[in-house]
């Protein structure tokens, strides 16, 4: 079963209103002019965007995203969104478990594991991070934090329509610094093998694994061609609208 490719930037905490606007308006009209794209379009602004943005990808095919969420629907939770109110924004996705909000804000994957689930309540789409840093890369461990991740973060009730797994090793991200495509594969193929001892062959088999780990245009051929990899999830590129669709253009496969 062939998957459809997911092109998603991940704004991170850029962007104020006219930027963020003129930036989706950007992405909205390069992707009308692809006409009928064989991918899937999504941009994750930060939280103060999402209406503004919203409204700027009205009538296109983009796709909007937050990039977390709290795993209550309300409450007494100073300076959180729920997935609720993402719902209410209009977002069809959200990122969980990125490196810098596991680093950032000590979440673990136990924690991701009941945000998804949270999300899931609310019908959105869980995009989960996993990757290795650096040090457990060169001690040869990449494949079991990964592995143990998938684990432990990806909930019991994720299916290939609620969920989208990103791989992004923690070293790659930002740096211009990307693995070998040899080991993209292996780590792609061994989390869809984790994936399928958890959630049984017909989900992993159809479930999206993105790459993310500075993607840029130069580089989406070779890493999105890639037998396991069902597109990118992009951080500095995705804030230029020319380098975001160039990354899709590039991959073939859109
Ligand atoms: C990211 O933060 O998800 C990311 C992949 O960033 P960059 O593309 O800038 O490496």
């Amino acid at each position: 079963m062939a998957r459809k490719m997911l092109i998603a930037g991940n704004w991170k905490m850029n962007g104020l209103l006219a930027d963020g606007a003129a930036l989706a308006k950007g992405v909205a009209e390069e992707v009308k002019k692809m006409g009928k794209p064989q991918c899937e379009f999504l941009v994750c602004p930060p939280f103060t965007l999402l209406t503004t943005i919203k409204k700027a990808l009205r009538g296109s095919k983009v796709a909007l995203g937050a990039q977390d969420c709290h795993i209550a629907e309300k409450g007494a939770h100073t300076g959180d969104i729920s997935p609720v109110m993402l719902k209410d924004c209009g977002c069809q996705y959200v990122i969980l478990g990125h490196s810098e909000r596991r680093a950032d804000h000590g979440e673990s994957s136990e924690l991701v594991n009941a945000k998804a689930q949270a999300a899931y309540g609310q019908g959105l789409k869980a995009i989960i991070c996993v990757g290795e840093t650096l040090a457990e890369r060169d001690a040869g461990k990449a494949l079991d934090v990964c592995t143990r991740q998938i684990l432990d973060s990806v909930p019991e009730s994720a299916t290939w329509q609620n969920t989208v797994i990103a791989y992004e090793p923690v070293w790659a991200i930002g740096t211009g610094k990307v693995p070998t495509t040899k080991d993209v594969e292996e780590v792609h193929a061994a989390i869809r093998k984790t994936l399928a001892k958890k959630l049984g062959k017909g989900n992993a088999n159809r479930m999206r694994i993105l790459y993310g780990g500075s993607v840029k245009p130069n580089n989406a051929k070779e890493l999105l061609g890639l037998e396991d990899v069902d597109g990118a999830l992009i951080g500095g590129a995705s804030l230029k609208v020319e380098d975001f669709i160039n990354i899709a253009k590039n991959s073939g496969a859109c």
